[in-house]
């Protein structure tokens, strides 16, 4: 007999997260659409990665490698690491949601920037835990800040670098210098997504560190520079003991037989990332430069985005840009959830799609500035 006064209920926290919003794909009434709202490559894959997939295709019936050690020597490979230090995530996403999982619960606090990534603090509730929001300089995180929020019930702190959507880094002097100063039981979590699209000298991803202490690790993934974003691939670099931990508690098979042999073959081909790379460096700075020349702000970027700031001024804010954006087909991200109200986030997409979007500011800056009298 069904009784309506019980029912299942979530563990206490888990209807306070606000679900993850992903970047609009479309826009109603609009046929053909730029998608710049996911920091996605405009470029795909390489073409030996989608090579390697027509191979795992006419075996589907096979179990993938639970432990994808093709992948994971490949990676190790080319950053000369040892290949059990490396796990696989289906997608970074599920390995920092493992982070979570395994070293946070109840009573626990985890620390994360002003403009983090949202996936953190969704992963740090859905295990009880306790996020402890510390404020960011001038959409740069505070190394300051975050040591001054660390207390005895801290086991975690999150750190995107570069982060997004604010696209700034911080120099491995200051991720050093964190790292010194966190308690040894805490967790150094460094999200290096954008990592390979940084061409800074006083940059590191931070494997050097990982290398050299107990409590860091460092995630990547597929999803950006490798074009690979819906086969879901990431990856974790961190001591023995951690990816051990992980280890245990992923699923057998977390990463698909798909997924395993694109993504190694996309290692591989360093020519193609190289590649990458160099087209989106030459699209954030023109990008940079003629967006500034337009009288926007743009925030310094050493990513594939940009994050664009627009005047406080009646019909040339941020969501009016976005509406007008979007009715011509370009579709950037509203980061209001990041704390940026007055900004949107562009990812360099292809030739037309960014020079599309240089197009549709000069007139949005236009048109209002003549309207803007009435
Ligand atoms: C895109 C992105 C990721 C990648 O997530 P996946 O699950 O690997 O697709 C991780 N961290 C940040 C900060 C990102 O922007």
């Amino acid at each position: 007999m069904r009784n309506s006064t019980i029912k299942p209920t979530p563990r206490p926290g888990v209807m306070d997260i606000a679900a993850y919003v992903p970047g609009k794909d479309h826009v109603e009434g609009v046929a053909k659409v730029h998608k710049l709202s996911s920091n996605e490559t405009p470029l795909g894959p390489s073409p030996k990665a989608l090579e390697a997939m027509k191979h795992v295709a006419a075996h589907l019936e096979l179990y993938p490698d639970g432990q994808a050690s093709s992948l994971r020597q490949a990676i190790a490979g080319l950053y000369g690491l040892n290949t059990a230090n490396i796990i696989c995530g289906n997608g970074s996403d599920e390995l920092l949601g493992l982070l979570c999982h395994v070293y946070l619960g109840e009573g626990d606090e985890a620390i994360i920037t002003e403009h983090g990534f949202l996936v953190y603090k969704i992963q740090i509730m859905a295990n009880g835990a306790t996020p402890v929001t510390v404020k960011e300089k001038d959409a740069r995180v505070d190394i300051d800040a975050i040591l001054a929020a660390v207390t005895d019930k801290t086991r975690m702190v999150f750190l995107a670098n570069p982060g997004n959507p604010t696209g700034t880094y911080l120099p491995m002097s200051e991720i050093r210098r964190l790292q010194e100063a966190l308690p040894a039981n805490v967790i150094l979590v460094l999200d290096a997504a954008y990592a390979e699209y940084v061409r800074r000298n006083d940059y590191e991803s931070g494997m050097e560190l990982v290398g050299h202490s107990n409590n860091v690790v460092m995630t990547r993934t597929f999803s950006k520079v490798y074009g690979l974003a819906a086969l879901r691939v990431g990856w974790l670099y961190g001591p023995l003991e951690i990816v051990q931990a992980l280890d245990r508690v992923r699923g057998p098979f977390n990463l698909n037989a798909m997924a395993i042999a694109a993504a190694t073959e996309a290692v591989r081909d360093t020519g193609f990332t190289e590649e990458a790379v160099a087209f989106n460096t030459s699209w954030i700075d023109r990008m940079t430069e003629e967006l500034t020349a337009l009288g926007l702000k743009v925030t310094p970027s050493v990513t594939n985005f940009i994050l664009i700031h627009f005047p406080d001024e009646d019909g040339r804010r941020a969501p009016d840009a976005d509406r007008y954006l979007s009715s011509k087909g370009y579709v950037l991200r509203a980061v209001a959830g990041y704390g940026f109200p007055n900004a949107l986030r562009m990812s360099i997409g292809t030739e037309e799609a960014n020079l599309g979007v240089i197009e549709a500011l000069k007139a949005f800056m236009n048109q209002k500035a003549k309207t803007g009298a009435l």
